[in-house]
């Protein structure tokens, strides 16, 4: 008889316990509670059987950034107990699809993407996906349009607005980055939809730095996962 019960590699589980133990020290000496630090790993590019693994080791949120992958994982493993997180860039008309397995989306970046979202469907979480840089074409809400765009995901019947995502841009200090979000969300979410102040920030390279800024959900990946195979 083929065993198939999953015997993860000590080398992932020895990953994810530093970071995970990372996390609740980061946290401690930050004088925040690691109870309300969400870690979602970023599982892209591998196999299911690696999210199977995770889930062994106790992984219960999961971040995929495509949409073919990610819905092609949540049908092999049903009947796992997982979180499914879209963490990538969205096509508009793939925004359907995903609102049937997917629980959260932090990827909500821009108009047309919300115009499919805000139709009625399966209740989804979302987090405003912001754009820290000038560079329009690296996608997300600009800091100026950020509460007209909020304004129209509260008026959206099965959306929950969480709060705010970001991603650094490469030359950016990541601490600075992440404190300019954690502004944002004081200052302009914060009068307009005071439920959400969830903050989507920190990777594999600046995810302490993100702790300190109040980062509530980490989207960790190569650092638990180990390299990421070659995308096909
Ligand atoms: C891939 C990815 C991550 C994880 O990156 P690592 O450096 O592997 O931790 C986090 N967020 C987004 C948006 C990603 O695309």
């Amino acid at each position: 008889m083929v065993d198939e019960s999953p015997h993860p590699d000590p080398a992932l589980a020895d990953r994810l316990a530093v970071v995970r133990d990372g996390i609740t020290e980061t946290a401690n000496a930050n004088g925040r509670d690691p109870g309300a630090i969400t870690l979602v790993v970023v599982t892209k590019f591998h196999p299911a059987s690696l999210v199977r693994d995770l889930a062994a080791l106790g992984v219960r949120d999961v971040g995929e950034s495509r949409h073919q992958e990610a819905v092609a994982k949540h049908a092999e493993l049903a009947g796992l107990e997982l979180r499914w997180h879209l963490i990538g860039q969205l096509q508009s008309n793939k925004a359907r699809q995903v609102r049937e397995y997917a629980d959260v989306v932090h990827s909500l970046d821009r108009g047309s993407l919300l115009s499919v979202l805000e139709q009625p469907g399966r209740p989804v979480d979302v987090f405003i996906q912001l754009n820290l840089t000038d560079d329009p074409a690296r996608g997300g809400v600009h800091p100026t349009e950020l509460a007209p765009f909020a304004e129209r995901v509260l008026a959206a019947p099965d959306l929950r607005l969480l709060g705010l995502m970001a991603v650094p841009g490469l030359d950016d200090d990541p601490a600075r980055a992440f404190a300019g979000v954690r502004a944002l969300r004081d200052r302009v979410l914060a009068p307009i939809a005071p439920e959400a102040t969830a903050l989507s920030m920190g990777m594999s390279g600046d995810w302490r730095a993100a702790i300190a800024e109040g980062a509530t959900h980490l989207r960790i990946g190569t650092a638990i996962t180990g390299q990421r195979p070659i995308r096909a």
